[in-house]
């Protein structure tokens, strides 16, 4: 007999095809949690045809993504429905909800979803599908009503494909997950070569290698041997410090909103603040921070009316945010059809310009200055 509300849940989505067997999540949820799940349910998303990776089992890593082609920045490496949705806290020891999480899938899913890494003892996970999820379950997003039970929020799910990305403090993917279909989708944080390994963080890459060793070793029971992770200690003190300077600069660079309309202000002072941010970004490999700034970098040459570098910089946006938030690439791709449909286009130098003709009237050569012609005209 389940001890808490959570309550087991199997979810059957249709093949799009009706050859193809149906798609099946198991979930342990909250009661709550149901009114939020999309209804009626997505039918399953078919795999992508011709994928751009490959999983290796490779001897000191398990398992792990590698490329098998080019990937774009921005571009979308793999789309996939998780194969057990579970909550993210621990629930009583002795809880049979995860045993029952595990039976309710078709067999070649649970074969599969037991080869993935459980780094959590017998005693502490006595299901192994706890360990796994304790292992791998990726937070997800569902849009909690504020009022909903604070208990009942928290969600991890597990997807046999993703999960076998490895980690890094560097990573060049992430993950996004969408919950009208059920999907989460992986797309590239910037340009992935043929043969590299796909990675992903499990962590917050600000924190400094200490920590980030700490975390890791305690949460996933291996030393992260990334780049950074490897650098000598005075180098690391400076990726640390970096790093912190990264995550407080998300919070204090030169507000986009106030340059905007603020003429006392140089033309290049958000732009030089955001290309340095960029350069900072690049080399920690922290590429995950990039769309506030490519967004507003791109917003600056559109209040400046530099139509060539506008475009440059918003067809980077573009690629880059199409997975990560599609809305903000839909709208400027409508500015790139046409740049006027940006209402503030090239403002500073309209602004500029009549400022300058105000400046001319307001101020007469000094042997007018007493001409009645012109108070009468000025009036
Ligand atoms: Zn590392």
């Amino acid at each position: 007999m389940m001890e808490t509300p959570y309550t087991l849940h199997k979810f059957c989505l249709r093949s799009p095809t009706s050859s193809l067997p149906p798609t099946i999540i198991s979930a342990l949820f909250h009661p709550s949690m149901i009114p939020l799940l999309p209804t009626p349910l997505p039918l399953a998303t078919p795999v992508i045809a011709n994928p751009s990776f490959e999983i290796k089992h490779t001897p000191h890593k398990a398992f792990a993504m590698y490329a098998t082609r080019d990937i774009p920045e921005g571009g979308l490496i793999h789309i996939e429905h998780p194969v057990f949705i579970v909550p993210n806290k621990p629930l009583p020891r002795d809880h049979a909800g995860y045993d029952q999480v595990g039976s309710q899938l078709p067999k070649h899913a649970f074969e599969e979803m037991m080869t993935m890494a459980n780094c959590r003892s017998k005693q502490d996970c006595p299901s192994p599908v706890e360990g796994i999820a304790r292992t791998n379950a990726l937070m997800i997003e569902l849009n909690f009503p504020p009022e909903m039970d604070a208990s009942a929020k928290n969600y991890g799910a597990a997807f046999l494909i993703l999960n076998r990305a490895n980690h890094s403090c560097g990573p060049n993917a992430a993950i996004k997950w969408n919950l009208p279909t059920l999907t989460a989708s992986m797309y590239a944080l910037r340009p992935i070569l043929a043969g590299e390994e796909i990675t992903k963080t499990y962590i917050d890459p600000s924190l400094p290698r200490s920590e980030r060793i700490a975390h890791l070793q305690e949460n996933y029971g291996f030393t992260c041997d990334c780049q950074w992770c490897n650098l000598p200690t005075s180098s690391s003190l400076d990726s640390d410090a970096t790093r912190a300077a990264l995550r407080i600069r998300l919070l204090t660079h030169p507000s986009y909103p106030k340059w905007s309309t603020d003429l006392a202000r140089a033309d290049d002072v958000v732009l030089n603040s955001h290309f340095d941010a960029l350069q900072l970004i690049e080399q920690e490999g922290m590429h995950g921070l990039q769309g506030i700034y490519l967004e507003e970098i791109a917003l600056c040459y559109a209040i400046l009316g530099d139509e060539d570098r506008f475009r440059m910089w918003a067809e980077r946006l573009v690629r880059r945010c199409k997975v990560e938030d599609s809305k903000l690439a839909n709208v400027f791709e409508s500015y790139l059809g046409d740049v006027r449909r940006f209402k503030r286009w090239a403002w500073r130098r309209v602004q500029r310009k009549q400022m300058q003709g105000k400046k001319a009237r307001a101020l007469p050569p000094p042997e007018d200055l007493f001409s009645p012609f012109l108070l009468e005209a000025q009036a």
